[in-house]
């Protein structure tokens, strides 16, 4: 705990029945924006973050608890939150599902934190301080010009990365994710400078850029990227880092030099499926605008920069059939991808697909909400247009024994060491491969469809 009179206790709640997301406890992400919550609270506040997918939960006494959760660990947010409430302990709920549904966190928490935080927090704070905490706190979207860094110093020392933020927004529309209603369609940018200073800041020599597009899709996130990267070489940070981008980035050269000379080692592309009807069914525009047929030239290019390619795969689009989920793991297998994440298509609160599978009756869940826990991607929770649940599920099972079979992942090792022309790049991927393993082969659960 940080020194002050007050304790805040903020807590980062795990899926316990899904746990076994990554090999390693240590190669998980420390929860950035509980970091980014400790950097808006005043001094006069004592700060412990809990992440539970690090160690296990113990309760602790506090005067307030802050917790945060997607919609996987939420069940598992709401038995934390009771335990507090019990003693008298008021508990606060933000993050991506408590914004989507706030009536239904209402019912397990004393106030909901609906959108970002940076508008509301120091308000929540003031309120409580007065005995006069409000049901929810709303604000719009935050600027980000001057936003601070996250208070790294209260993770544990223990994880492998450190996470680092650069920007918000996605001006895409790609009906399965939750990213535009959260963080909103226009980009909000970090100073870079400030990025930067934050970078140098870490102890870690390996980072993850969270941004859902480190290269964003105009020029001026572009030149965003540009000031990073350069800042990076210039202050020789001698950092060496992943990040999400989006198949656009080929239309950049310069920019992927820069991203390779600032330590980029792996770059997570959302490729989601190898034919245009199934990208025409999500609406991912950027892949189709490219082309299916340049994935190749693509994969060539990062290559080309020593950049291993992880490649994001969903399972379950409505034009999707067994056979196409054949043509889909086979095109994983065949491809030059380095390191495959294959998701269960799941329609999460918030997003339009949940909209329309909850209207068309396709949702398989109800019992929430206790069912949100199956909605963590490797569990089928609706009603596919063209096969059975079961069928999915199936073909998917079938595609992680496939795609993550020891024999397949040495021949990517292999592969991505000749690709990219680098030892490191080639470790990386072998390592995300077996994290992926770990999720992707954990046993069956009783939950299948
Ligand atoms: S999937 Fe990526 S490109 Fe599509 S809306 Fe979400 S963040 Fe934007």
């Amino acid at each position: 705990m940080t020194k002050g009179s007050k304790r805040l206790l903020l807590i980062n709640p795990a899926n316990g029945y899904r746990k076994g997301y990554l090999l390693r406890r240590e190669s998980k992400q420390a929860p950035l924006g509980l970091g980014i919550v400790a950097s808006l609270t005043p001094p006069e506040w004592s700060i412990k973050i809990i992440d539970e997918n690090f160690r296990p939960f113990r309760y602790r006494d506090a005067d307030l608890v802050g917790i945060t959760a997607v919609t996987a660990s939420v069940n598992r947010a709401y038995e934390i939150a009771a335990l507090y409430r019990k003693n008298g302990i008021p508990v606060v709920l933000g993050g991506i599902h408590a914004s989507s549904l706030p009536d239904e966190a209402l019912r397990y928490v004393d106030s909901v934190v609906i959108g970002e935080a940076e508008g509301s927090w120091g308000r929540l704070l003031e309120d409580f301080n007065h005995g006069n905490l409000q049901k929810t706190y709303t604000s719009g979207l935050s600027n980000l010009k001057n936003a601070l860094p996250a208070r790294h110093d209260l993770f544990h020392p223990g994880y492998f990365f450190s996470s680092i933020q650069t920007s918000r927004g996605c001006p895409m529309d790609c009906e399965f994710c939750s990213v535009p209603a959260f963080n909103g369609h226009q980009y909000r940018l970090r100073d870079p400078m400030s990025v930067v200073d934050e970078i140098a800041s870490v102890p870690h020599s390996l980072l993850y850029f969270v941004d859902d597009n480190i290269i964003g899709y105009n020029k001026m996130a572009e030149e965003h990227a540009v000031a990073i990267f350069e800042g990076m070489i210039r202050r020789n940070l001698k950092k060496e880092w992943f990040a999400q981008a989006s198949l656009n980035i080929i239309e950049k050269p310069e920019l992927l030099k820069l991203a390779r000379r600032s330590g980029c080692r792996m770059l997570l592309i959302g490729i989601e499926a190898e034919n245009a009807d199934a990208l025409r069914d999500s609406n991912k525009k950027v892949n189709l605008r490219l082309g299916v047929d340049n994935y190749k030239k693509a994969f060539r290019m990062i290559h080309k920069q020593g950049i291993a390619v992880l490649g994001a795969f969903i399972y379950g689009m409505d034009s999707d059939t067994p056979e196409a989920l054949k043509n889909r793991t086979r095109y994983i297998l065949s491809s030059s991808v380095d390191v495959t994440q294959a998701s269960v298509m799941t329609p999460l609160p918030g997003t339009r697909l949940f909209e329309k599978f909850n209207k068309e009756g396709r949702l398989l869940c109800h019992d929430f909400p206790k069912d949100w826990q199956h909605f963590h991607f490797s569990d089928v929770v609706f009603n596919p247009a063209r096969m059975t649940p079961k069928e999915l599920a199936e073909s998917t099972n079938q595609a992680y024994r496939q795609i993550c079979s020891m024999h397949t992942l040495r021949k990517k090792f292999i592969r991505t060491w000749w690709n990219t022309r680098s030892l490191r790049s080639a470790v990386w991927a072998y390592n995300s491969n077996l994290n992926y393993r770990s999720v992707g082969l954990e046993k069956p659960s009783e939950y299948r469809y």
